[in-house]
């Protein structure tokens, strides 16, 4: 979608990235970095200083330990670290339960580790988790769980009951969870991220991922961050460093100076919440149906009321015809259409308004 926003000249609110510049200090550091001949391999697990820094956010943030010296590992992007977690410990015949719509990444992953992916469907309108469902769905093959909280594409977030779900039922059958965490600082109205990390039995058996890209709008940098209790990280220390060995130095360096101010990721949700508030003001009398995004970048706007194509069409036509760009969600959701796309909202105001102008034209 992208692609065809660029061809079609249109506002490009469909790909996650933020299209606002980089603040000058984390520019200035990677410079410093380049220029301090910060150029080299890094350690595998990525430097210390940034390990570091990545333990005590964690720890300030969830209360939750993570070892820098064997628990954490610095990846190329969290789409290299939900990979390697993957190849880590999902063998051939192994199932993996996925709540779809799920990001696109990690039935590939889990494919190419020989395992099988079973689709859960969130459950229409609140994307709720049925867990009777997922107990159902349970098999002695069930090697893993994956989530995604705050999610993509809904803006859902998950609740301290489904949390507590979660690690009733990965203690009863055994399981591993992989938590995708990548929007962790984008929260809304005062929720708050509940992290794997932070309920115990989750703890000891999950691989968190989590994304520079994201938190300071270095989505280019591909910088991203797993955590996992010692057992786990051996393990996927093992796939990394045939992977990617390391990953690179100078943006590490960079961010690692970049960490010390916690307000830097503290004051995020706060600056994507005005962006989706101007966004949803200003299209609150259009045809589209919505429910304000609890998380993340992404609103999805329902689209009932405007027409009844499917959802890939009618992305296709708002970008051809009328110059915006959005994901159809039914890309994630193999092939269901709940007739809904998604938006970005992390774009420079004077983009929202003109995205809103177009949407309220329909
Ligand atoms: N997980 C989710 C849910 C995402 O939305 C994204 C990025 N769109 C990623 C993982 C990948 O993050 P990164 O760019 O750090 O690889």
């Amino acid at each position: 979608m992208s692609k065809l926003s660029h061809q079609h000249n249109a506002l490009n609110l469909s790909q996650g990235f933020p299209n606002f510049p980089v603040d000058p200090k984390l520019k200035e550091l990677i410079i410093k970095a380049i220029q301090g001949d910060k150029n080299q391999y890094a350690p595998m697990a990525g430097l210390m200083s940034l390990r570091a820094a990545i333990s005590n956010m964690t720890q300030q943030q969830h209360k939750a330990f993570y070892n820098p010296e064997n628990e954490i590992c610095l990846t190329a992007g969290a789409t290299q670290g939900i990979f390697s977690a993957i190849q880590a410990v999902v063998h051939p015949g192994d199932e993996v339960l996925i709540f779809t719509p799920a990001y696109d990444c990690y039935e590939p992953a889990i494919q190419l580790a020989g395992g099988k992916a079973i689709s859960i469907a969130m459950k229409l309108p609140g994307f709720t988790i049925d867990w009777q469902e997922v107990r159902d769905k349970i098999t002695s093959n069930t090697a893993m769980i994956m989530i995604n909280s705050p999610h993509n594409p809904s803006g859902t977030m998950w609740t301290h009951e489904d949390m507590i779900e979660l690690e009733k039922i990965v203690l009863d059958a055994n399981l591993l969870v992989l938590s995708d965490e990548v929007y962790e600082h984008i929260s809304f109205d005062g929720r708050e991220h509940l992290s794997a990390a932070r309920y115990e039995g989750l703890r000891d058996r999950s691989f968190i991922t989590g994304s520079f890209g994201k938190t300071f709008h270095v989505t280019g940098w591909k910088m991203g961050y797993c955590l996992a209790p010692k057992h786990l990280m051996e393990e996927f220390y093992k796939v990394h460093q045939y992977v990617v060995y390391c990953v690179n130095h100078p943006v590490q360096d960079a961010i690692a100076n970049y960490l010390v101010k916690p307000a830097r990721y503290l004051e995020l949700g706060a600056f994507y919440q005005r962006k989706r508030d101007l966004f949803l003001n200003l299209i609150k009398h259009s045809k589209f149906a919505f429910k304000p995004a609890h998380g993340s970048y992404f609103q999805l706007l329902d689209y009932t009321a405007i027409t009844n194509e499917n959802d890939v069409d009618f992305a296709r036509r708002l970008t051809v015809e009328h110059k915006i760009g959005s994901i159809p969600i039914s890309v994630f959701m193999n092939g269901k259409d709940p007739k809904m796309l998604r938006f970005c909202f992390a774009k420079k105001e004077e983009e929202i308004i003109a995205a809103a102008k177009i949407l309220n034209a329909l």
